[in-house]
């Protein structure tokens, strides 16, 4: 049996192009909870999907994987949440249970882990996301929101929040000694670990594809310096100086100039998902044992955490609120590079149904 009526926006094809979509809720089962989605996080990774960058791409398709909602109705099972709660959802709702990666509260590295848009649920539905007045989420993938947080504040943080913090806080590791990371790519992951990686009390250094956004970076993201990718000679002047860099381009760029700002041992972590594929020259790598790695979002319990040192730190996200029909709109300004940074829909404002 289907369960009830939900109005989303969803794209078609790979024009990407989202327009008005009506589907069916899967079922709610003991372990769910119903949600009305408040706001939702607008990430590169959808637009990704939505062109079928990263294939495949299950069309119709309703994107949004930070997705900020009030809890509408529990599933029988469900002690830990009550109706009213405002909760967060991520990039996953599903995983095994059973691997090495979810008995070591991994999940996000799960083989069988379902993905919040363009999955495939156990029933066999196809899972969409927060472009939608409503979703059903199993409990587990929830997260509860500190009261002190706006929630339209939160959603950035679900994806890309969490994507800067886990990579960021695995390289700091508690270190008492101030050390200096680059963030390469001040979009909406990039702004978000400059932040947290101030507010860990580390040296930042954003390295950006132009001057434009210098003086927000420094002065109101509280960077410490600021490199144009494209300056040879500032490249050439910083270079050997990072202990690591965390790399957010969506698109092809050049790793091999950032691989030159690290320090010897340094550490190039990849997060931005660049369809085509990047090059860099090995002996560079292996005369300075340095190391390229990826990581992929967080896990429930990072998620957790980040949000309670947003709270605890009384941390700002930089974000551009707009109604659905904004939409289309507010994904062409995010690839020109003309969002300061990142776009959050007000899901429940725009009146879906
Ligand atoms: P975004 O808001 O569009 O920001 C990306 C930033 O990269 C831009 O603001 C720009 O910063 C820079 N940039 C864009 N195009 C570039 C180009 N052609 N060459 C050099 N720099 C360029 O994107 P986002 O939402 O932060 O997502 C970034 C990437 O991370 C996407 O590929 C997304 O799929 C991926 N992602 C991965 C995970 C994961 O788990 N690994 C999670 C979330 C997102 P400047 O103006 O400073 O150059
Ligand atoms: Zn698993």
């Amino acid at each position: 049996m289907e369960g009830r009526r939900a109005i989303g926006w969803a794209a078609r094809d790979t024009s990407g192009l989202l327009s008005p979509y009506s589907f069916n809720l899967r079922k709610t089962g003991p372990e769910d909870v119903v949600l009305k989605v408040l706001y939702c996080g607008i990430d590169h990774t959808d637009l990704h999907q939505m062109r079928n960058e990263i294939p495949s791409t299950i069309y119709p398709l309703v994107p949004g994987h930070e997705v900020v909602g009030e809890i509408a109705e529990l599933g029988s099972e469900v002690k830990i949440f009550r109706v009213g709660d405002k909760v967060g959802v991520g990039c996953i709702i599903g995983s095994c249970g059973e691997c090495s990666s979810c008995k070591s509260n991994k999940e996000n590295y799960c083989t069988n882990k379902i993905f919040t848009v363009n999955g495939t649920y156990q029933d066999g539905t196809p899972t969409h996301g927060g472009f939608s007045s409503a979703m059903v989420v199993h409990q587990k993938f929830v997260v509860r929101i500190p009261e002190k947080l706006a929630p339209e504040q939160v959603a950035p943080l679900l994806c890309a929040g969490v994507t800067a913090y886990s990579p960021l806080k695995q390289f700091f590791n508690g270190s008492n000694k101030v050390l200096r990371v680059g963030i390469l790519g001040l979009g909406g992951v990039g702004h978000l670990g400059v932040i947290i990686a101030k507010a860990m009390g580390h040296h930042v250094s954003v390295i950006s594809s132009s001057g434009n956004k210098k003086e927000e970076a420094l002065e109101y993201l509280g960077a410490d310096s600021f490199l144009v990718s494209s300056d040879s000679a500032e490249m050439e002047a910083a270079a050997g100086s990072l202990d690591y860099i965390l790399d957010t381009v969506p698109a092809l760029h050049n790793i091999q100039a950032c691989l030159s700002l690290l320090k010897i041992e340094g550490r190039l972590v990849i997060v931005g998902a660049s369809p085509q594929p990047l090059q860099f020259i090995a002996s560079d790598l292996i005369v300075g044992k340095k190391t390229i790695g990826g990581s992929f979002i967080g896990s429930m319990e990072e998620t957790e955490e980040l949000l309670e040192f947003w709270a605890e730190k009384g941390l700002t996200t930089m974000i551009e609120v707009a109604k659905m029909d904004y939409v289309n709109k507010a994904f062409e300004r995010m690839e020109r590079n003309d969002v300061r940074y990142r776009f959050v829909l007000d899901v429940a404002g725009s009146k879906l149904e």
